[in-house]
């Protein structure tokens, strides 16, 4: 598929040939249930939960375990059907979460219904039972933050656009690729109840044109299931594919790329009339409503310097540590293990060797990746303005760097930092490898909090 190569955002990088994504892109999804999952309470960073249930406890898979505590959580549900072994805190990406450890005594089956394999008649649905369902299904975006998904559908403005983010922009990874390419008819399925519960009068499915299988799959099924007679003469979807650049994937980027419109400072998609949603998200949102089957899986990309890099359908709560061996181990001695991929990811572990445990995966898990370690050191920024180039949020982040190291908060804010997207874009460039994402994403964080607490003493 040729498409004319036009800028479609400001900034941005072409981080790879692709070679990457070949690793695993061919890798079909593979099922692995183990025998005991940890679920955290606490699936989105400030997302907390509270546990509802007790060591001894026998749980069925999906059943509630997790009220939401906090403005960012999502209800949790048990994702194997055994008995609650221990409710303790687990140690996870540098920080304590309380956890709840279930042993499974069940196989799993995977739903096999109808919307599995063809269009379904979503016509009786109404709008508050998809938003409802949305809610008590415990759906988070699964592509990014993890943020609850019914907090965006139950928005008080205007939307006539939904973007269902197929982008899978980050090098490496590959689950939302194989999730379109192996479950097209359930993530259509799940569009179309996405666009109904939006009040959008469109819903556009957005891939890169390095995936263009993908496309032509999930083109055909909508052309399928226009042909069936079971779609609402309002159901309106149409596959959209944008020309390959990181961070395609970033809302603001995607909204910008697909519909020519801006987010304004400090806004949201919602400002211009547009909801966000991963494919991820989309194909739950089809378990959830028409499988009754809340969030209790997903896909994870196991790749880089592993024996076989693969994707795996494994249930929240899954360890990682299992999972890298599940894809034979690491090949490098000495590595870096980073949590998703490798612009944004945090780094959780450097020269591991397989034995401790790393996290465990939560509802926004993409990707395990594991990368030879390239020891480097920062030097002087020698003014070169590549940061500033490929930024595409607009800012200057060796400006924005050197106002944090000198602790000046109020430069900061003045140079935007709180706009940053934490994408790597600019440390990728930076030919004296200074560590600006880290930086500029702390700045961000300082000036956002400082924003708050203004707020909250104006109020
Ligand atoms: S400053 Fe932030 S938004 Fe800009 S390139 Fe760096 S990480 Fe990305
Ligand atoms: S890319 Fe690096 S060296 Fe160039 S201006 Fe930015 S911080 Fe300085």
């Amino acid at each position: 598929m040729q498409i004319k190569q036009r800028p479609v955002f400001p900034g941005g990088i072409h981080p790879t040939d692709g070679s990457d994504k070949e690793l695993s892109m061919e890798a079909a999804v593979q099922p692995y249930w183990p025998e005991t999952v940890t679920i955290l309470s606490e699936q989105s960073f400030g997302g907390k939960c509270r546990i509802l249930v007790n060591p001894g406890d026998s749980v069925k898979e999906g059943q509630l375990i997790g009220e939401p505590d906090a403005f960012m959580a999502a209800p949790l549900h048990a994702s194997v059907t055994g008995t609650v072994l221990e409710v303790k805190e687990v140690a996870n990406q540098g920080r304590n979460i309380l956890a709840c450890v279930i042993r499974r005594e069940e196989k799993h089956a995977e739903p096999d219904a109808a919307y599995c394999h063809e269009p379904v008649n979503i016509h009786n649905i109404s709008r508050e039972e998809i938003l409802k369902g949305l809610r008590d299904g415990g759906l988070t975006g699964m592509g990014g933050a993890g943020f609850p998904t019914h907090k965006k559908y139950e928005t008080d403005k205007p939307i006539d656009a939904l973007l269902i983010n197929g982008a899978e922009c980050e090098p490496f990874l590959t689950c939302d690729y194989r999730l379109m390419l192996e479950n097209g008819h359930a993530l259509i399925n799940g569009v179309r109840l996405l666009l109904k519960g939006s009040g959008a009068q469109k819903a556009y499915i957005c891939l890169e044109d390095n995936k263009p299988r993908a496309a032509e799959h999930l083109r055909n099924i909508l052309k399928q299931a226009g042909e069936s007679g079971v779609l609402d003469a309002d159901e309106h979807v149409e596959v959209k594919v944008l020309p390959t650049k990181y961070p395609q994937g970033g809302e603001r980027q995607l909204i910008q790329a697909a519909l020519s419109r801006e987010v304004p400072m400090g806004g949201l998609p919602a400002d211009v009339g547009v909801i966000v949603s991963n494919v991820g998200t989309a194909r739950a949102a089809a378990d959830v409503i028409l499988g009754q089957m809340p969030l209790i899986r997903r896909i994870v990309t196991v790749t880089g310097s592993v024996k076989h890099p693969g994707n795996y359908l494994v249930p929240i709560g899954t360890s990682v540590r299992e999972l890298v061996q599940l894809a034979g181990g690491v090949t490098v001695e000495k590595n870096r293990v980073i949590a998703g991929g490798p612009m944004t990811g945090p780094c959780v572990a450097s020269d591991w060797k397989g034995e401790k445990e790393l996290f465990y995966v939560t509802k926004n898990t993409s990707g395990i990746l594991v990368l030879p370690d390239s020891a480097y050191e920062e030097q002087p920024c020698i003014r070169c303005g590549g940061c500033e180039n490929v930024c595409p949020a607009g800012l200057v982040p060796y400006q924005i760097d050197f106002a944090f190291l000198e602790e000046d908060y109020d430069l900061c804010e003045k140079l935007f930092a709180s706009e940053c997207i934490a994408c790597g874009c600019c440390s990728y460039i930076c030919p004296a490898k200074r560590e600006l994402t880290v930086r500029t994403r702390m700045a961000r964080d300082m000036v956002k909090q400082r924003m708050r607490e203004r707020a909250v003493k104006k109020a």
